[in-house]
């Protein structure tokens, strides 16, 4: 599909429908997980900056336009991009979607008691999918923790580490998670608990 290099980062030109309608394809296939990563001009500069960050960014399928200046930035280099997807936007697709195909979701991240009062606030707005867990973002990010939310077995793993963390952790053990949807989320657990 067609790109537009941002700073050296590859972000997807495609339209929001365009853009799911593949994302959706690919999951009913289930032949390989899928790395999202919402660019804004903070995760643009910080790649341009660490080559390590870069190499996590890199290896998302899709890096999509989150907010006015990655578009703005698009037009200044005459390639404008189809539309902006933002991150909270697709956050709130992705749980209706999971609401609506029986999905299991698991939210990690953000301070004690945050991810968890977030996942029950989402199933008050969106009912019928399966919470496959939650974990507060302080007590380790390393494999076992890894493992034990891979163990869950999510369809969709939520990642609210903020940049550059949550890129890094999705980056580093997305093996783990064969048939995933994997995005990071920011500070959206810290939004939907509130
Ligand atoms: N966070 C975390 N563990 C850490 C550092 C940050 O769980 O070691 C969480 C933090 O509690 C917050 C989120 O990551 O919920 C980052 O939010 P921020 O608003 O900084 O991210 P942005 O939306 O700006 O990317």
């Amino acid at each position: 599909y067609n790109k537009v290099m941002i700073l050296d980062i590859p972000i997807s030109n495609l339209s929001l429908e365009d853009f799911l309608e593949r994302i959706y394809g690919e999951l009913s296939s289930k032949t390989k997980n899928i790395f999202i990563v919402t660019a804004n001009p903070e995760i643009i500069m910080t790649a341009k900056h660490s080559p390590s960050y870069r190499k996590s960014v890199l290896q998302a399928n899709y890096i999509v336009p989150d907010g006015s200046g990655i578009m703005l930035a698009s037009k200044i280099l005459d390639q404008p991009l189809a539309e902006k997807i933002t991150g909270y936007d697709l956050f709130h697709i992705f749980l209706a979607h999971a609401s609506e195909h029986k999905k299991t979701i698991y939210f990690f991240g953000s301070k004690e008691g945050v991810a968890s009062k977030a996942a029950l606030n989402a199933l008050e707005l969106y009912n019928d999918f399966k919470i496959a867990g939650t974990k507060n973002g302080y007590s380790g990010l390393g494999e076992d923790i890894a493992l034990e939310i891979a163990e869950t077995k999510p369809d969709f793993v939520f990642v609210g580490l903020g940049a550059p963390l949550q890129e890094q952790w999705i980056a580093d053990y997305k093996y783990l998670f064969p048939h995933a949807v994997l995005m990071g989320v920011g500070g959206s657990f810290d939004v939907l608990s509130g």
